[in-house]
């Protein structure tokens, strides 16, 4: 582990007493950046999480701005003495506690936004499982394509229907053509549907032309956080073809209010290894950090609330468990070095989609797609309902966390999102 990240001791506790609960997400180990404020219209500041707190940087003196961009763009170096003196400041006896208790407010009492505003957005489709199972109900005779295990698969998103976490969206209306049908029809999405997906926020930029190489591909990344990309199965059916997923993506994506740094995430490393059998990667993707701790080991779930379920305070079923590390074909840094092999520029605040992230076995998947195979077998809930696409008034919560022996649990809080019945026509 590096040496100089501070704060990773398993021993180290807070005077802010709810970040020393083993439950919370938030201990001093963790200290994840996002956005928050008092009240609608009021502009964004940067907080870090801490128990059921938030410290506003600025106010606590410890970050002279207010826009997350200026964050974004410090250097690694410049962020390891943030943290370290954010681990200085909240810890148990800190001198300065006084100073940092006037910086804090109750996660309860403020809004937390997007992270950053994103500029650009770009989904991967690093989840081989994912690739493989989606691909054999799209195309039987041939599920995985033959680039799959040569290039980092992904796609020009759109970042302007990118929401917070909490917030609510319309199901999207859209052509869909059933098989059995002569024409295309235009009608709400009957195949609403969640993914399970990783964000990766990008700190600082490139400059347009010059290529990120692996080795230096994570001081570009700011950190992790969880990320929704809610997918129309039946309008991606009819119009994924030649080019790949449009309307079926962009109506809506939801992502976690916290980013958590590579710093935090440094106890949770885990070798990138291929299986025996498995191409070598390009020599632009392979390197020797990568393959020794290029993977992080992240626990993630998938709740889901039907509105029958939050009229009896049911906080939702579990319908899904996965990680990042058995799910990945891709490391965090070779997409990185991927988007950028050809000079394409990225700029903070950038962010990257995984893709869906579904375990090897069937019940691990990230989406409902597989979850219910294709719709066929739909799933039976703790409340007797079934589902096999999403329904008006559904919310999906998706969750992750860290733990390892020797060390601090660390989560990353929330990332939900509640679907609402399609507008009607002419509205
Ligand atoms: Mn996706």
């Amino acid at each position: 582990m590096s040496a100089s990240v501070a704060g990773l001791d398993a021993s180290l506790r807070s005077w802010v007493e709810s970040a020393n609960d083993p439950a919370c997400d938030f201990p001093i180990q963790n200290l994840p950046f996002g956005r928050f404020r008092r009240a609608e219209g009021e502009p964004w500041r940067i907080g870090v999480a801490i128990g059921d707190q938030v410290v506003d940087l600025e106010v606590a003196g410890l970050f002279p701005h207010q826009e997350m961009k200026q964050l974004l763009r410090t250097s690694p170096f410049e962020r390891r003495a943030l943290r370290q003196a954010l681990v200085e400041g909240l810890q148990h006896g800190s001198a300065q506690r006084a100073a940092l208790e006037r910086a804090l407010l109750p996660q309860s009492q403020v809004q937390l936004g997007l992270p950053c505003e994103i500029g650009d957005y770009t989904d991967f489709y690093v989840g081989i499982h994912h690739a493989t199972a989606v691909g054999r109900q799209f195309r039987p005779d041939n599920p995985l394509l033959p680039n799959y295990k040569w290039v980092p698969i992904g796609y020009h998103g759109r970042a302007s229907t990118i929401q917070a976490s909490g917030s609510a969206f319309h199901r999207p209306v859209g052509q869909v053509k059933p098989p059995d049908a002569e024409a295309p029809s235009v009608q709400p999405s009957a195949r609403l549907d969640f993914e399970l997906e990783l964000g990766i926020f990008i700190g600082r930029g490139n400059a347009q032309g010059e290529a990120v190489p692996l080795a230096r591909a994570e001081d570009h990344v700011f950190g992790l956080a969880l990320f929704n990309d809610w997918s129309a199965r039946d309008l991606q059916a009819w119009e994924y073809q030649p080019l790949g997923p449009f309307l079926s993506k962009n109506f809506a994506s939801t992502v976690s209010p916290w980013m958590v740094t590579l710093d935090a995430l440094e106890p949770f490393r885990l070798p990138w290894q291929r299986a025996e059998g498995e191409p070598r990667p390009l020599p632009y993707l392979d390197g020797e950090h990568n393959s020794a701790r290029g993977a992080f080991d992240v626990k993630l779930e998938v709740w889901l609330q039907t509105p029958q379920m939050a009229r009896a305070g049911q906080a939702g079923d579990c319908i899904s468990r996965s990680g990042f590390a058995e799910s990945a074909y891709w490391t965090v840094a070779q997409l990185v070095a991927h988007h950028t092999v050809n000079g394409c520029r990225l700029e903070s605040g950038d962010l990257f989609g995984s893709g869906t992230l579904s375990g090897p076995l069937p019940e691990q998947a990230g989406s409902l797609l597989e979850l219910t195979q294709g719709g066929r077998q739909p799933l039976r809930l703790s409340s007797g309902e079934t589902r096999s696409f999403l329904e008006d008034g559904d919310t999906v919560i998706l969750r992750a966390f860290c733990e390892r022996e020797g060390f601090r649990r660390i989560g990353f809080g929330e990332c939900r999102g509640t679907v609402l019945p399609a507008r009607p026509p002419g509205t």
